[in-house]
Protein backbone atom coordinates (compact mmCIF):
# COMPACT_ATOMS: atom_id res chain seq x y z
CA UNK A 1 0.00 0.00 0.00
CA UNK A 2 1.33 3.24 -1.01
CA UNK A 3 2.44 5.57 2.16
CA UNK A 4 1.62 9.51 1.40
CA UNK A 5 2.72 12.50 3.77
CA UNK A 6 -0.27 13.98 2.78
CA UNK A 7 -3.81 12.83 1.39
CA UNK A 8 -6.38 15.81 0.54
CA UNK A 9 -9.97 15.06 0.20
CA UNK A 10 -11.67 17.60 -1.71
CA UNK A 11 -10.28 19.91 -4.61
CA UNK A 12 -11.95 23.07 -4.10
CA UNK A 13 -10.72 26.26 -2.64
CA UNK A 14 -9.04 25.12 0.43
CA UNK A 15 -7.98 21.75 -0.48
CA UNK A 16 -6.12 22.89 -4.23
CA UNK A 17 -4.27 25.43 -2.21
CA UNK A 18 -2.69 22.80 0.79
CA UNK A 19 -2.58 20.24 -1.64
CA UNK A 20 -0.32 22.38 -4.15
CA UNK A 21 2.09 24.07 -1.67
CA UNK A 22 2.10 20.91 0.64
CA UNK A 23 3.56 18.86 -2.69
CA UNK A 24 5.78 22.55 -3.64
CA UNK A 25 7.49 22.12 -0.17
CA UNK A 26 8.50 18.34 -1.29
CA UNK A 27 5.45 16.12 0.08
CA UNK A 28 4.00 13.08 -1.40
CA UNK A 29 0.41 14.36 -1.93
CA UNK A 30 -2.49 12.37 -3.12
CA UNK A 31 -5.83 14.37 -3.74
CA UNK A 32 -9.40 13.25 -4.45
CA UNK A 33 -12.40 15.27 -5.29
CA UNK A 34 -15.71 13.22 -6.71
CA UNK A 35 -16.74 15.89 -8.50
CA UNK A 36 -14.85 18.51 -10.56
CA UNK A 37 -10.85 20.29 -9.82
CA UNK A 38 -11.92 23.85 -8.52
CA UNK A 39 -14.89 23.15 -6.34
CA UNK A 40 -18.10 25.26 -5.76
CA UNK A 41 -15.81 29.22 -6.19
CA UNK A 42 -14.78 27.81 -9.69
CA UNK A 43 -17.20 25.41 -10.89
CA UNK A 44 -20.59 26.66 -9.30
CA UNK A 45 -20.22 29.59 -6.90
CA UNK A 46 -18.15 32.70 -6.88
CA UNK A 47 -16.88 32.45 -10.48
CA UNK A 48 -19.72 31.50 -12.61
CA UNK A 49 -21.85 33.80 -10.47
CA UNK A 50 -19.92 36.53 -11.41
CA UNK A 51 -19.73 35.58 -15.01
CA UNK A 52 -23.80 35.91 -14.55
CA UNK A 53 -23.65 39.31 -12.91
CA UNK A 54 -21.61 41.45 -15.54
CA UNK A 55 -24.31 39.92 -17.73
CA UNK A 56 -26.71 40.99 -16.27
CA UNK A 57 -25.66 44.65 -16.28
CA UNK A 58 -25.31 44.95 -19.60
CA UNK A 59 -28.93 45.62 -20.22
CA UNK A 60 -29.58 48.91 -18.00
CA UNK A 61 -26.17 50.29 -19.18
CA UNK A 62 -27.83 49.84 -23.23
CA UNK A 63 -30.62 51.71 -21.90
CA UNK A 64 -28.30 54.39 -19.71
CA UNK A 65 -26.83 55.23 -22.69
CA UNK A 66 -29.15 56.97 -24.61
CA UNK A 67 -28.74 59.79 -21.85
CA UNK A 68 -25.24 60.23 -23.04
CA UNK A 69 -26.20 60.45 -26.64
CA UNK A 70 -25.71 56.91 -27.97
CA UNK A 71 -28.56 54.92 -29.63
CA UNK A 72 -28.81 51.25 -30.44
CA UNK A 73 -30.82 48.93 -31.66
CA UNK A 74 -33.37 46.53 -29.61
CA UNK A 75 -30.47 44.26 -27.59
CA UNK A 76 -31.54 40.61 -27.22
CA UNK A 77 -29.65 38.00 -25.18
CA UNK A 78 -29.44 34.57 -24.91
CA UNK A 79 -28.99 32.60 -21.64
CA UNK A 80 -28.00 29.39 -23.58
CA UNK A 81 -25.39 32.01 -25.48
CA UNK A 82 -24.33 33.07 -22.24
CA UNK A 83 -24.08 29.61 -20.52
CA UNK A 84 -21.85 28.44 -23.28
CA UNK A 85 -19.39 30.64 -23.11
CA UNK A 86 -19.38 30.61 -18.82
CA UNK A 87 -19.24 27.01 -19.01
CA UNK A 88 -15.82 27.56 -21.86
CA UNK A 89 -14.21 29.42 -19.32
CA UNK A 90 -15.47 27.22 -15.93
CA UNK A 91 -13.56 24.19 -18.54
CA UNK A 92 -10.30 26.42 -19.27
CA UNK A 93 -9.91 27.30 -15.62
CA UNK A 94 -10.83 23.66 -14.54
CA UNK A 95 -7.60 22.35 -16.61
CA UNK A 96 -5.22 25.72 -15.78
CA UNK A 97 -6.20 24.29 -12.17
CA UNK A 98 -5.48 20.14 -12.74
CA UNK A 99 -1.98 21.55 -14.72
CA UNK A 100 -1.03 23.28 -11.45
CA UNK A 101 -1.65 20.84 -9.20
CA UNK A 102 0.22 18.06 -11.50
CA UNK A 103 3.69 19.86 -12.16
CA UNK A 104 3.77 20.22 -8.30
CA UNK A 105 3.54 16.77 -8.11
CA UNK A 106 0.30 16.32 -7.02
CA UNK A 107 -1.60 12.61 -7.86
CA UNK A 108 -5.28 13.53 -8.19
CA UNK A 109 -7.94 10.74 -7.62
CA UNK A 110 -10.93 11.51 -9.48
CA UNK A 111 -12.86 9.51 -7.22
CA UNK A 112 -15.21 9.76 -3.64
CA UNK A 113 -12.77 9.58 -0.95
CA UNK A 114 -13.96 8.38 2.70
CA UNK A 115 -11.54 7.70 6.01
CA UNK A 116 -10.98 4.63 7.40
CA UNK A 117 -9.00 5.28 10.58
CA UNK A 118 -5.70 4.95 11.83
CA UNK A 119 -4.36 6.65 8.46
CA UNK A 120 -6.56 5.64 5.72
CA UNK A 121 -8.35 6.52 3.15
CA UNK A 122 -10.33 4.40 0.56
CA UNK A 123 -11.26 5.87 -2.87
CA UNK A 124 -14.48 4.34 -3.33
CA UNK A 125 -14.88 3.56 -6.98
CA UNK A 126 -11.91 1.44 -7.04
CA UNK A 127 -11.58 0.07 -3.55
CA UNK A 128 -8.30 1.19 -3.33
CA UNK A 129 -6.82 2.13 -0.01
CA UNK A 130 -3.63 4.12 0.69
CA UNK A 131 -2.02 5.14 3.45
CA UNK A 132 -1.07 8.97 4.65
CA UNK A 133 0.64 10.28 7.55
CA UNK A 134 -1.26 13.30 7.89
CA UNK A 135 -5.20 13.55 6.12
CA UNK A 136 -6.94 17.19 5.46
CA UNK A 137 -10.69 17.20 4.64
CA UNK A 138 -11.58 19.99 2.66
CA UNK A 139 -14.86 18.89 1.29
CA UNK A 140 -16.85 21.75 1.69
CA UNK A 141 -20.59 22.53 1.62
CA UNK A 142 -23.60 21.81 -0.24
CA UNK A 143 -27.29 23.79 0.02
CA UNK A 144 -29.34 23.14 2.38
CA UNK A 145 -31.99 21.17 2.02
CA UNK A 146 -35.50 21.72 3.08
CA UNK A 147 -36.92 17.91 2.19
CA UNK A 148 -40.11 17.81 4.73
CA UNK A 149 -41.55 20.85 2.03
CA UNK A 150 -44.35 19.10 0.07
CA UNK A 151 -43.00 19.29 -3.43
CA UNK A 152 -38.85 19.87 -2.29
CA UNK A 153 -38.14 17.22 -5.61
CA UNK A 154 -39.80 20.31 -7.80
CA UNK A 155 -37.57 23.05 -6.46
CA UNK A 156 -34.01 24.10 -7.82
CA UNK A 157 -30.87 24.89 -5.89
CA UNK A 158 -27.96 27.46 -6.87
CA UNK A 159 -25.94 24.36 -8.02
CA UNK A 160 -29.25 23.85 -10.76
CA UNK A 161 -29.30 27.34 -12.38
CA UNK A 162 -26.01 26.72 -14.01
CA UNK A 163 -27.42 24.27 -15.68
CA UNK A 164 -31.03 26.04 -17.16
CA UNK A 165 -31.65 25.24 -20.58
CA UNK A 166 -33.58 28.16 -20.86
CA UNK A 167 -33.91 31.35 -18.46
CA UNK A 168 -37.45 30.69 -16.66
CA UNK A 169 -39.88 33.72 -17.21
CA UNK A 170 -40.99 33.48 -13.66
CA UNK A 171 -38.86 32.77 -10.52
CA UNK A 172 -39.59 32.29 -6.59
CA UNK A 173 -36.52 32.33 -4.72
CA UNK A 174 -36.75 30.94 -1.18
CA UNK A 175 -34.54 32.76 1.35
CA UNK A 176 -33.01 35.68 1.92
CA UNK A 177 -29.21 35.48 2.62
CA UNK A 178 -26.38 36.78 0.11
CA UNK A 179 -26.80 33.89 -2.74
CA UNK A 180 -30.64 34.41 -3.07
CA UNK A 181 -30.02 38.15 -2.99
CA UNK A 182 -27.50 37.71 -5.84
CA UNK A 183 -29.71 35.44 -7.94
CA UNK A 184 -32.86 37.42 -8.00
CA UNK A 185 -30.92 40.41 -8.60
CA UNK A 186 -29.51 39.24 -12.36
CA UNK A 187 -32.25 36.69 -12.91
CA UNK A 188 -33.97 40.53 -12.51
CA UNK A 189 -31.51 42.14 -14.67
CA UNK A 190 -32.03 39.50 -17.48
CA UNK A 191 -35.29 39.64 -17.70
CA UNK A 192 -36.99 37.08 -14.99
CA UNK A 193 -39.97 38.20 -12.46
CA UNK A 194 -38.97 37.51 -9.67
CA UNK A 195 -40.17 37.04 -6.38
CA UNK A 196 -38.27 36.54 -3.08
CA UNK A 197 -39.86 34.36 -0.17
CA UNK A 198 -38.50 35.47 3.24
CA UNK A 199 -39.20 34.41 6.98
CA UNK A 200 -37.73 37.40 8.27
CA UNK A 201 -38.45 41.46 7.92
CA UNK A 202 -35.57 42.16 5.41
CA UNK A 203 -33.09 40.47 3.22
CA UNK A 204 -29.13 39.93 4.43
CA UNK A 205 -29.90 39.33 8.00
CA UNK A 206 -26.10 39.79 9.93
CA UNK A 207 -24.93 42.45 7.49
CA UNK A 208 -25.98 46.35 8.85
CA UNK A 209 -29.47 45.97 9.01
CA UNK A 210 -29.66 50.10 7.10
CA UNK A 211 -27.78 48.60 4.46
CA UNK A 212 -30.00 45.52 3.91
CA UNK A 213 -32.81 47.60 3.91
CA UNK A 214 -31.42 50.40 1.71
CA UNK A 215 -30.29 47.35 -0.79
CA UNK A 216 -33.87 45.78 -0.52
CA UNK A 217 -35.76 49.17 -1.28
CA UNK A 218 -33.19 49.58 -4.45
CA UNK A 219 -33.84 45.84 -5.77
CA UNK A 220 -37.49 46.55 -5.06
CA UNK A 221 -37.37 49.48 -7.36
CA UNK A 222 -35.47 47.47 -9.77
CA UNK A 223 -39.15 45.56 -9.98
CA UNK A 224 -38.17 42.54 -7.43
CA UNK A 225 -41.04 41.19 -4.85
CA UNK A 226 -40.37 40.46 -1.66
CA UNK A 227 -42.17 38.76 0.58
CA UNK A 228 -41.62 39.56 4.10
CA UNK A 229 -42.25 37.30 7.13
CA UNK A 230 -43.68 34.06 5.25
CA UNK A 231 -41.68 30.72 4.24
CA UNK A 232 -42.79 27.92 1.73
CA UNK A 233 -45.91 25.53 2.78
CA UNK A 234 -46.01 23.48 -0.37
CA UNK A 235 -45.01 23.39 -4.02
CA UNK A 236 -47.18 22.01 -6.96
CA UNK A 237 -47.17 21.07 -10.71
CA UNK A 238 -50.16 22.62 -11.93
CA UNK A 239 -49.74 21.87 -16.11
CA UNK A 240 -46.48 23.97 -17.22
CA UNK A 241 -46.06 25.80 -13.99
CA UNK A 242 -45.34 25.48 -10.29
CA UNK A 243 -47.60 26.62 -7.65
CA UNK A 244 -46.23 27.76 -4.76
CA UNK A 245 -48.33 27.83 -1.41
CA UNK A 246 -46.77 30.42 0.89
CA UNK A 247 -47.51 29.98 4.82
CA UNK A 248 -49.93 33.15 5.07
CA UNK A 249 -52.31 31.42 2.71
CA UNK A 250 -51.26 33.59 -0.28
CA UNK A 251 -50.03 31.45 -3.67
CA UNK A 252 -47.46 32.37 -6.33
CA UNK A 253 -46.74 31.02 -9.84
CA UNK A 254 -43.31 30.42 -10.98
CA UNK A 255 -42.01 28.21 -13.90
CA UNK A 256 -38.66 27.64 -11.27
CA UNK A 257 -38.35 27.68 -7.71
CA UNK A 258 -34.81 28.25 -5.98
CA UNK A 259 -34.31 27.06 -2.27
CA UNK A 260 -31.69 29.29 -0.47
CA UNK A 261 -31.15 28.26 2.74
CA UNK A 262 -27.79 27.89 3.08
CA UNK A 263 -25.59 25.50 3.26
CA UNK A 264 -24.67 22.91 5.27
CA UNK A 265 -20.79 20.89 5.65
CA UNK A 266 -20.53 18.41 3.26
CA UNK A 267 -19.35 15.69 5.36
CA UNK A 268 -21.61 12.73 4.01
CA UNK A 269 -19.88 9.56 3.11
CA UNK A 270 -16.83 10.34 4.75
CA UNK A 271 -16.49 7.49 7.74
CA UNK A 272 -16.41 10.92 10.26
CA UNK A 273 -17.77 8.57 12.99
CA UNK A 274 -15.93 5.56 12.65
CA UNK A 275 -13.00 8.14 12.51
CA UNK A 276 -13.23 9.79 15.42
CA UNK A 277 -14.05 13.14 14.17
CA UNK A 278 -16.71 14.87 16.45
CA UNK A 279 -18.75 17.61 14.41
CA UNK A 280 -20.85 20.54 16.08
CA UNK A 281 -24.28 21.24 15.77
CA UNK A 282 -24.20 22.38 12.37
CA UNK A 283 -22.75 19.12 11.28
CA UNK A 284 -19.43 21.17 10.96
CA UNK A 285 -15.92 20.00 11.42
CA UNK A 286 -14.51 21.33 15.05
CA UNK A 287 -10.70 22.20 14.39
CA UNK A 288 -8.64 23.89 16.78
CA UNK A 289 -6.58 27.01 15.70
CA UNK A 290 -3.99 24.44 13.93
CA UNK A 291 -6.85 22.90 11.86
CA UNK A 292 -6.70 19.50 13.76
CA UNK A 293 -9.60 17.67 14.43
CA UNK A 294 -10.30 15.17 16.76
CA UNK A 295 -8.61 12.36 15.39
CA UNK A 296 -4.52 11.86 15.56
CA UNK A 297 -3.16 13.46 12.16
CA UNK A 298 -6.77 14.14 10.68
CA UNK A 299 -6.86 18.15 9.81
CA UNK A 300 -9.92 20.24 7.82
CA UNK A 301 -9.79 23.50 6.55
CA UNK A 302 -12.78 25.43 4.34
CA UNK A 303 -16.48 25.71 4.49
CA UNK A 304 -16.63 22.56 5.80
CA UNK A 305 -15.50 23.68 9.02
CA UNK A 306 -16.17 27.56 9.00
CA UNK A 307 -19.69 29.52 9.44
CA UNK A 308 -17.95 32.30 7.53
CA UNK A 309 -18.21 30.62 4.11
CA UNK A 310 -16.12 32.82 1.71
CA UNK A 311 -13.24 31.63 -0.94
CA UNK A 312 -10.60 33.61 0.52
CA UNK A 313 -11.20 31.94 4.04
CA UNK A 314 -10.66 28.95 2.53
CA UNK A 315 -7.82 29.50 0.73
CA UNK A 316 -6.06 31.59 3.96
CA UNK A 317 -6.63 28.32 5.90
CA UNK A 318 -5.43 25.69 2.94
CA UNK A 319 -2.52 27.65 2.95
CA UNK A 320 -1.65 28.33 6.66
CA UNK A 321 -2.27 24.34 7.33
CA UNK A 322 0.41 23.23 4.40
CA UNK A 323 2.68 25.74 5.43
CA UNK A 324 2.74 25.18 9.42
CA UNK A 325 2.82 21.34 8.85
CA UNK A 326 5.41 21.32 5.91
CA UNK A 327 7.48 24.29 6.12
CA UNK A 328 7.03 24.36 10.11
CA UNK A 329 6.60 28.26 9.78
CA UNK A 330 4.06 30.27 11.82
CA UNK A 331 0.42 29.92 10.39
CA UNK A 332 -0.58 33.22 8.86
CA UNK A 333 -2.58 35.30 10.72
CA UNK A 334 -6.34 35.96 10.76
CA UNK A 335 -7.01 39.45 9.99
CA UNK A 336 -9.81 40.19 12.56
CA UNK A 337 -11.85 42.01 10.37
CA UNK A 338 -12.84 39.64 7.07
CA UNK A 339 -13.84 41.97 3.80
CA UNK A 340 -16.85 40.83 1.63
CA UNK A 341 -19.27 41.75 -0.97
CA UNK A 342 -23.10 40.66 -2.48
CA UNK A 343 -22.97 41.46 -5.97
CA UNK A 344 -26.11 42.92 -6.73
CA UNK A 345 -26.18 45.97 -9.02
CA UNK A 346 -25.76 48.29 -7.10
CA UNK A 347 -23.37 46.09 -4.81
CA UNK A 348 -22.85 46.07 -1.28
CA UNK A 349 -19.21 45.87 0.28
CA UNK A 350 -19.00 45.36 4.33
CA UNK A 351 -15.82 45.01 6.64
CA UNK A 352 -16.07 45.32 10.48
CA UNK A 353 -18.60 45.69 12.79
CA UNK A 354 -22.57 46.03 12.10
CA UNK A 355 -23.67 49.47 13.86
CA UNK A 356 -25.86 47.38 15.77
CA UNK A 357 -22.22 44.73 16.55
CA UNK A 358 -20.55 48.28 17.39
CA UNK A 359 -22.80 49.91 19.86
CA UNK A 360 -22.80 46.41 22.22
CA UNK A 361 -19.45 46.13 22.24
CA UNK A 362 -18.12 49.80 22.34
CA UNK A 363 -21.29 51.95 23.31
CA UNK A 364 -19.60 55.44 22.43
CA UNK A 365 -19.93 54.86 18.59
CA UNK A 366 -19.99 57.64 16.14
CA UNK A 367 -21.96 56.82 12.93
CA UNK A 368 -21.01 58.79 9.42
CA UNK A 369 -23.64 58.02 6.70
CA UNK A 370 -23.42 59.46 3.32
CA UNK A 371 -26.28 59.19 0.69
CA UNK A 372 -26.30 60.17 -3.06
CA UNK A 373 -27.11 59.82 -6.66
CA UNK A 374 -23.66 59.05 -9.03
CA UNK A 375 -22.88 61.48 -11.34
CA UNK A 376 -23.15 58.67 -13.73
CA UNK A 377 -26.80 58.76 -13.22
CA UNK A 378 -27.15 62.72 -13.49
CA UNK A 379 -27.46 61.98 -17.35
CA UNK A 380 -28.93 58.59 -17.68
CA UNK A 381 -31.57 59.34 -15.42
CA UNK A 382 -31.11 56.12 -13.50
CA UNK A 383 -32.34 56.67 -9.44
CA UNK A 384 -29.56 54.68 -7.90
CA UNK A 385 -28.87 56.39 -4.59
CA UNK A 386 -25.70 55.28 -2.65
CA UNK A 387 -25.45 54.71 0.86
CA UNK A 388 -21.94 54.67 3.09
CA UNK A 389 -21.77 54.39 6.02
CA UNK A 390 -18.52 54.79 8.60
CA UNK A 391 -18.50 53.94 12.14
CA UNK A 392 -16.22 55.04 14.62
CA UNK A 393 -15.32 54.37 18.13
CA UNK A 394 -15.19 57.58 20.03
CA UNK A 395 -12.65 56.95 22.18
CA UNK A 396 -9.89 56.43 19.75
CA UNK A 397 -11.49 57.68 16.61
CA UNK A 398 -11.11 53.88 14.97
CA UNK A 399 -12.72 52.58 12.51
CA UNK A 400 -14.93 49.91 13.47
CA UNK A 401 -16.69 48.84 10.33
CA UNK A 402 -16.90 50.65 6.69
CA UNK A 403 -20.52 49.59 4.54
CA UNK A 404 -20.91 50.33 1.22
CA UNK A 405 -23.69 50.09 -1.53
CA UNK A 406 -23.28 51.55 -4.70
CA UNK A 407 -21.31 50.28 -7.95
CA UNK A 408 -17.79 48.57 -7.51
CA UNK A 409 -18.94 48.20 -3.74
CA UNK A 410 -17.02 45.50 -3.67
CA UNK A 411 -13.73 47.25 -5.03
CA UNK A 412 -14.03 50.03 -2.33
CA UNK A 413 -14.32 48.03 0.38
CA UNK A 414 -11.66 45.38 -0.80
CA UNK A 415 -9.47 48.56 -0.09
CA UNK A 416 -10.93 49.73 2.64
CA UNK A 417 -10.19 46.86 4.72
CA UNK A 418 -6.60 47.01 4.55
CA UNK A 419 -7.02 50.71 6.40
CA UNK A 420 -9.09 49.38 8.72
CA UNK A 421 -7.25 46.08 9.23
CA UNK A 422 -4.26 48.45 10.15
CA UNK A 423 -6.26 49.87 12.50
CA UNK A 424 -7.07 53.26 10.82
CA UNK A 425 -8.73 56.72 12.52
CA UNK A 426 -10.96 58.63 11.05
CA UNK A 427 -8.97 61.55 10.61
CA UNK A 428 -6.49 59.41 8.94
CA UNK A 429 -9.34 59.70 6.54
CA UNK A 430 -9.76 63.10 6.90
CA UNK A 431 -6.28 63.84 5.54
CA UNK A 432 -6.02 61.81 2.47
CA UNK A 433 -6.61 63.52 -0.54
CA UNK A 434 -9.21 62.54 -2.51
CA UNK A 435 -9.58 61.23 -6.24
CA UNK A 436 -11.52 63.44 -7.52
CA UNK A 437 -14.24 62.96 -9.32
CA UNK A 438 -15.08 59.29 -8.38
CA UNK A 439 -17.50 57.76 -5.92
CA UNK A 440 -15.12 56.43 -3.73
CA UNK A 441 -14.01 60.06 -2.57
CA UNK A 442 -17.43 60.00 -0.88
CA UNK A 443 -15.64 58.36 2.07
CA UNK A 444 -13.55 60.58 2.93
CA UNK A 445 -15.49 64.21 3.21
CA UNK A 446 -17.96 63.01 5.87
CA UNK A 447 -17.76 65.26 8.11
CA UNK A 448 -20.48 65.32 10.78
CA UNK A 449 -22.08 62.33 12.53
CA UNK A 450 -25.30 61.38 11.57
CA UNK A 451 -25.71 59.52 15.13
CA UNK A 452 -23.70 59.35 18.30
CA UNK A 453 -24.50 56.26 20.49
CA UNK A 454 -23.80 56.20 24.14
CA UNK A 455 -22.90 53.50 26.82
CA UNK A 456 -26.73 53.26 27.67
CA UNK A 457 -27.90 52.31 24.58
CA UNK A 458 -25.05 49.45 24.75
CA UNK A 459 -26.70 47.56 28.13
P1 LIG B 1 -15.42 23.62 -1.98
O1 LIG B 1 -14.94 24.65 -2.91
O2 LIG B 1 -16.88 23.41 -1.88
O3 LIG B 1 -14.70 22.27 -2.40
C1 LIG B 1 -15.01 21.04 -1.80
C2 LIG B 1 -14.80 19.93 -2.82
O4 LIG B 1 -14.80 18.67 -2.17
C3 LIG B 1 -15.91 19.87 -3.87
O5 LIG B 1 -15.35 19.98 -5.15
C4 LIG B 1 -16.55 18.50 -3.65
O6 LIG B 1 -16.97 17.89 -4.86
C5 LIG B 1 -15.42 17.71 -3.02
N1 LIG B 1 -15.84 16.60 -2.17
C6 LIG B 1 -16.77 16.61 -1.19
N2 LIG B 1 -16.82 15.42 -0.56
C7 LIG B 1 -15.87 14.63 -1.16
C8 LIG B 1 -15.43 13.30 -0.94
N3 LIG B 1 -15.90 12.55 0.06
N4 LIG B 1 -14.46 12.80 -1.75
C9 LIG B 1 -13.94 13.56 -2.74
N5 LIG B 1 -14.31 14.84 -2.99
C10 LIG B 1 -15.26 15.37 -2.20
N6 LIG B 1 -17.32 33.02 -1.76
C11 LIG B 1 -16.71 34.22 -1.91
O7 LIG B 1 -15.69 34.48 -1.25
N7 LIG B 1 -17.20 35.16 -2.80
C12 LIG B 1 -18.30 34.92 -3.56
O8 LIG B 1 -18.71 35.78 -4.34
C13 LIG B 1 -18.95 33.68 -3.42
N8 LIG B 1 -20.03 33.39 -4.17
C14 LIG B 1 -20.63 32.17 -4.06
C15 LIG B 1 -21.74 31.90 -4.85
C16 LIG B 1 -22.37 30.68 -4.76
C17 LIG B 1 -23.56 30.42 -5.62
C18 LIG B 1 -21.87 29.69 -3.85
C19 LIG B 1 -22.54 28.36 -3.73
C20 LIG B 1 -20.77 29.95 -3.06
C21 LIG B 1 -20.13 31.20 -3.16
N9 LIG B 1 -19.03 31.51 -2.37
C22 LIG B 1 -18.42 32.73 -2.49
C23 LIG B 1 -18.51 30.55 -1.35
C24 LIG B 1 -17.26 29.81 -1.84
O9 LIG B 1 -17.53 29.21 -3.08
C25 LIG B 1 -16.85 28.76 -0.81
O10 LIG B 1 -16.67 29.40 0.43
C26 LIG B 1 -15.55 28.05 -1.19
O11 LIG B 1 -15.64 27.45 -2.44
C27 LIG B 1 -15.20 27.01 -0.13
O12 LIG B 1 -14.07 26.27 -0.52
P2 LIG B 1 -13.79 24.82 0.12
O13 LIG B 1 -12.44 24.42 -0.36
O14 LIG B 1 -14.04 24.84 1.58
O15 LIG B 1 -14.92 23.87 -0.48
Amino acid sequence: MTTYDLAVIGAGSGGVRAARIAASLGAKVVLAEESRIGGTCVIRGCVPKKLLVYASRFGVDFQDSSGFGWSHEAATFSWQRLLMSINAELARLETVYTQNLLSAGVRIVPFHAELLGAGGVKFRATGETIRARHILIATGARPATYEQLPGWDLCDTSDDIFGWESQPKRVLIHGAGYISVEFACLLARLGSEVTVVCRGSHILRGFDTELSQHLQSELQAAGITFLLHQTLGAVRQESASLKVELSGGASVCADAVVSALGRRPNVQGLGLQAAGINTDARGAIVVDKQFRTSAPDVFAVGDVTNPLQLTPVAIRDGQSFAQTLFAKGPALSRTTAIPTAVFTTPELGTVGLTEEDAVSHYGEVDVYICKFRPMKGVLSGASVQCLFKLIINRADDRILGAHVIGPEAGEIIQLLSVSLNMGARKSDLDVTLPVHPTLAEEILTMRTPVRRHSRSEAA
